[in-house]
């Protein structure tokens, strides 16, 4: 957990350009993004992956999706519409071990993805 990229942004150790941030829950500008608007929400608290909700820690993932849809009217692109992922594990393609919520939008996203 020491050694997470995640964990190092929530607490301030790495850069990133904050775009939202109550007390379960942070997100920030993706650095490599995939459409005009790419936004990722972690929980504060380490979740490794999907695979690691429970019962005990799964609430903090409806309050990122409140966050999500706050974030979506406010950078106005609610109306229009958005997608927000989850990758978990190799097949899932999930490269970073903290569980985290993609938020795109900006453009017309193709289904189904790669
Ligand atoms: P995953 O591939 O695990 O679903 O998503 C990880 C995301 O984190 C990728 O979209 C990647 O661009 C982003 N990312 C990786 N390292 C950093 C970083 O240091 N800063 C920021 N802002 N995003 C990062
Ligand atoms: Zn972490």
């Amino acid at each position: 957990m020491s050694d997470c990229l995640f964990c190092k942004i929530i607490a301030g150790e790495v850069p990133s350009t904050k775009v939202y941030e109550d007390d379960s829950v942070y997100a920030f500008l993706d650095i490599a993004p995939q459409a005009p608007e790419h936004i990722v929400f972690v929980p504060k608290t380490h979740i490794g992956s999907a695979n690691e909700i429970t019962a005990e820690n799964s609430a903090v993932v409806g309050k990122i999706f409140e966050a999500a849809a706050k974030v979506a009217k406010e950078r106005g692109f609610a109306e229009k519409g958005y997608r927000i992922v989850n990758n978990c594990g190799e097949d899932g393609g999930q490269t970073v071990g903290h569980l985290h919520f993609h938020l795109l939008a900006g453009r017309n996203l193709q289904w189904p993805p790669g």
